[in-house]
């Protein structure tokens, strides 16, 4: 029943935030925000690794490129011409199904973050797709050089043939590895909710 009455607020809000019943949080956890935010700030490494491996592939990208349709967002790695949208998801604020553990205390307020994240996922998938890009998404625990290779042959198999849409081509891809790097617990590529 919740989960329905999410789904219609994503649907109805496509521009603002993606859910609005944000449950109450309790005082003590704000100290564990403040060090998941620094976090959040600090911890782009995943990104970076993959940035330096998609370089040094001969690719070139735009960072920071603002979603079609919603100015709040951007695209983490932007392959304008090809437009082919890449994002790293952090293990945590994305509940990656192999690494992301809930905190103790404050757990709802926790559940219902991480699935607004993932909410405001795929609302952001969709935006993108209808105005005609490739959406990649990998967990940042996935190793770099295998996600540049599909980055890398979805990025050229859109530039040989852009005006060719497939359902394979148009839908999410999520990368899909067996070969995990080394985990960072709690490490992040989101923003605390204060300024969401
Ligand atoms: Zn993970």
């Amino acid at each position: 029943m919740a989960h329905l009455r999410h789904r219609k607020l994503v649907r109805e809000c496509c521009t603002g935030s993606v859910s609005k019943n944000e449950p109450a949080r309790i005082r003590p956890d704000e100290e564990l925000s403040r060090r998941m935010s620094r976090r959040a700030r600090k911890d782009t490494a995943p990104e970076l690794a993959l940035r330096h491996e998609l370089h040094r592939r001969g690719l070139r990208y735009r960072v920071q490129v603002k979603v079609p349709g919603n100015n709040r967002r951007t695209i983490d790695v932007a392959f304008t011409r090809a437009k082919v949208a890449v994002f790293v998801d952090g293990c945590f604020w994305h509940g990656c199904p192999n690494h992301h553990v809930q905190p103790l205390a404050n757990s709802e307020w926790w559940q219902w973050k991480v699935e607004s994240n993932r909410a405001r996922d795929r609302d952001t998938d969709r935006l993108l797709r209808d105005a005609g890009w490739s959406v990649v998404r990998a967990w940042e625990h996935q190793d770099p050089s295998v996600v540049a290779g599909q980055v890398e042959t979805l990025v050229h198999s859109k530039i040989a043939a852009p005006t060719e849409p497939t359902d394979k081509r148009t839908a999410t891809q999520r990368i899909t590895s067996r070969k995990v790097t080394e985990h960072k617990q709690l490490s992040s590529g989101d923003s605390l909710p204060s300024g969401e």
